[in-house]
């Protein structure tokens, strides 16, 4: 199959990198033209036709896999960090992380199997999910089987993107803008240089605002990013109001990006669009809905688990497979502390499983 490959001009292209089994389809690779070669933002899922996919896409942009030059990384999630073990292998470039991600991979690299399942089971127990719920999750725990890791071991990156530096790109000007939410060490980054439309389409076709900002999983024109709760399990604070705030986290970076302006936004999934500040406005009315909605179920005390059933979400809660609750439990909680931190939730006291109800 031809490379899904699109110019985005002024040497910034885009590489479709197919994702296997999965509804999104694929990660957008985006390539970025340096005086020292190809530097990658992201790099892919972990399989062989999505190695083929981005070699053959970084070909047709006119460049040589082994001559990529650095691997710049939105996020540890493997659609997105999946491949850059090899790339590195390949063409000896460099890998860059903030160190929160950076963090997580560390501890997934280190853990034990099973050490996933039985966090999972303890968070899934502590929300009040269900036997049945639970049950395949201990078997599976008791026959040996923990997570099992998509292709090889994630890469360690070797390069630490810092909040509001400038990226170290010969002849680029890219900002990194930490964007926390969706994971702690998620950036967005800011290419700060003219868009080419600006430069050559009629005036009446020029966009407004300024550079252009490749947003990862943060930013995305027809889909909200999952955003649940990702504390080390080691590391957890006794006290509730001490615990990270991930949706808290994901709606103040959503600001930033809005009030940065740029003139096009080059999310890693779906398309391209224009308007920023729109698109962030309607996630931000949106959460605030779901936020409202999610107070009044919580006028008779729920489970997070509970709570989880009740929520909209896109089928019935009947037909999201088992794997999905946990995913859709997990949302529920970033909820749940999120409306706790605000101080329009609070846990009844004495509750095990925790029950949560609106002050
Ligand atoms: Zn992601
Ligand atoms: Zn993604």
């Amino acid at each position: 199959m031809a490379p899904q490959v699109i110019d985005h001009k002024g040497g910034v292209w885009s590489i479709a990198v197919p994702i296997p089994d999965n509804p999104l389809g694929h990660t957008l690779v985006h390539l970025l033209e340096t005086d020292r070669g190809p530097v990658l933002i992201d790099t892919g899922w972990d399989d062989p036709d999505s190695w083929d996919a981005l070699t053959a896409g970084i070909t047709a942009c006119g460049f040589d896999p082994a001559d990529v030059h650095g691997v710049v990384i939105t996020h540890h999630h493997p659609d997105h960090h999946g491949l850059s073990a090899t790339m590195r292998e390949t063409s000896g470039a460099w890998v860059a992380m903030h160190a929160a991600d950076t963090a997580l991979v560390r501890r997934s690299r280190a853990a034990e199997p099973g050490r996933w399942l039985d966090y999972v089971l303890g968070t899934l127990t502590a929300a009040g999910a269900p036997e049945d719920h639970l049950e395949p999750l201990r078997a599976a725990r008791a026959a040996g089987r923990g997570r099992k890791p998509p292709g090889r071991r994630a890469a360690l990156p070797d390069r630490a993107i810092e909040p509001g530096a400038l990226l170290d790109l010969a002849g680029r000007r890219v900002r990194a803008i930490w964007t926390p939410g969706h994971t702690p060490g998620h950036v967005c980054l800011h290419l700060e240089e003219t868009h080419p439309a600006q430069q050559s389409a009629p005036t009446a076709a020029r966009p407004t605002g300024f550079g252009r900002l490749f947003s990862g999983d943060h930013l995305l024109p027809g889909i909200t990013p999952h955003i649940g709760l990702y504390e080390d399990p080691d590391e957890v604070a006794p006290d509730l109001l001490d615990r990270g705030d991930p949706l808290g986290d994901y709606l103040d970076s959503l600001e930033r990006i809005a009030r940065l302006a740029p003139a096009e936004v080059l999310p890693a999934h779906q398309h391209a669009f224009p308007d920023a500040a729109g698109r962030v406005r309607e996630l931000l009315a949106h959460h605030e809905e779901r936020l409202t909605d999610l107070r009044r179920l919580l006028r008779e005390p729920l489970t997070a688990w509970q709570l989880a059933t009740s929520m909209q979400w896109n089928r019935p809660w009947e037909q999201i497979p088992a794997g999905s609750r946990t995913i859709a439990v997990s949302e529920a909680e970033a909820h749940l502390r999120h409306l706790v931190k605000r101080g329009h939730v609070e846990p009844v006291a004495g509750s095990a499983p925790v029950r949560y109800v609106a002050i």
